[in-house]
């Protein structure tokens, strides 16, 4: 079957301009998966037209994964160079210091058997120690980011050209002003969770108004995670507006994500999901399916206070996401 075609957007915040598609697969898999079923899962991707992969340090071994899986498809011929790809990768909470940055993006780029990512975000907005214990963390655990510092280390991975491209993830407007009052090179994106049920109106507005492009995760509301849930896939709204247009109920949100002018990381590693999340391209949604889908409940699925213990900085960064 002949693979999908992905529009793609153009990051311009770098001074130089980066094309990103606008799809990218996802690749932290709850539960996780094994080598071989990565992999495959990749290779599978490549094939169907993914050429966006959203990896992370944090995410088990999906950074090794996905290197060995683009060497096999450069060996197998489904792409003829590595720059066809559009990689983003992300520093780690626990390496959240200037020094320890540039030792992070090394180590990111041994496992992606890589030269360069096109994009390396920093993962959390807050610094974790490096013996975490079990959950909830110690509040001492969690520690503010020394944004100045941490984002010189940032610049400099630029700066040698071990990344095309910088940004930020689950970053509030606060955190952002603070950010562009001190950066060189301002942030090209900022990753956030975003879908129909979580839509981050106000946060968009303000990367919008400041040239920094929003990516979204957890498109699906991420079901079978431990954030996750049924929200968006269950969604009685979603699933007529669906049915009435013949799509999937996927499908009515991914598109919905992208007529808002937000790309999208969403994780299938199902050959049928991973080729239907691609195909929201030549079709659009109604102004009045638009309304219904702006009236839908708001939750939020990722919840650092959740997950992580609730201490006041994570509540805090919580409230602004
Ligand atoms: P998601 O993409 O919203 O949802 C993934 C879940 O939806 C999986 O269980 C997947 O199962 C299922 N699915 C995918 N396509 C489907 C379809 N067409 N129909 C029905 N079910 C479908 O959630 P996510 O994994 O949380 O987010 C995507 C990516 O964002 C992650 O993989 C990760 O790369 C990134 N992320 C980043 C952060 C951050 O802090 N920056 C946080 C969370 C996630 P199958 O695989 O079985 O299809």
């Amino acid at each position: 079957m002949a693979s999908l075609k992905v529009s793609s957007v153009k990051l311009g915040s770098c001074g130089d301009e980066i094309t990103m598609p606008v799809i990218g697969m996802g690749t932290s898999s709850h539960p996780p998966v094994d080598r071989q079923t990565a992999k495959a899962a990749i290779l599978e991707a490549i094939k169907v037209g993914y050429r966006h992969f959203d990896t992370a340090f944090a995410y088990g071994n999906s950074e090794q994964h996905l290197g060995e899986a683009i060497a096999d498809a450069l060996r197998l011929g489904l792409i003829e160079s590595r720059d066809e790809l559009f990689i983003t990768t992300k520093l780690w909470a626990s390496f959240a210091e200037r020094d320890l940055v540039l030792p992070a993006i090394n180590t990111s780029l041994r496992n992606l058997q890589m030269e360069y990512v096109d994009m390396y975000i920093i993962h959390w907005p807050f610094k974790l120690g490096r013996e975490m214990t079990g959950m909830p963390l110690d509040e001492d655990q969690v520690q503010p980011l020394d944004i100045k510092s941490v984002w010189e280390g940032m610049e400099e991975c630029k700066k040698l050209g071990l990344a095309r491209g910088i940004g930020v993830s689950n970053f509030t407007s606060k955190m952002l002003e603070e950010l562009l009052s001190i950066a060189k090179i301002p942030p090209a994106v900022n990753h956030v969770e975003m879908s129909p049920a979580w839509q981050v109106k106000k946060l968009r507005e303000f990367c919008k108004a400041k040239g920094i492009h929003v990516t979204a995760y957890s498109p699906l509301g991420a079901s079978g995670t431990s954030w996750g849930d049924d929200r968006v896939l269950g969604s009685q709204v979603l699933q007529q507006i669906a049915k009435a247009k013949g799509k999937t109920t996927a499908q009515i949100s991914l598109r919905w994500v992208y007529e808002q002018g937000v790309s999208m990381v969403a994780k299938s590693y199902n050959k049928e999901r991973m080729r239907q999340n691609l195909d929201i391209f030549d079709w659009s949604l109604t102004e009045e399916e638009l309304q219904k889908m702006s009236r839908l409940p708001q939750i939020k699925g990722f919840v650092f206070a959740s997950l992580l213990g609730q201490h006041d900085l994570l509540l805090q960064i919580d409230a602004g996401l």
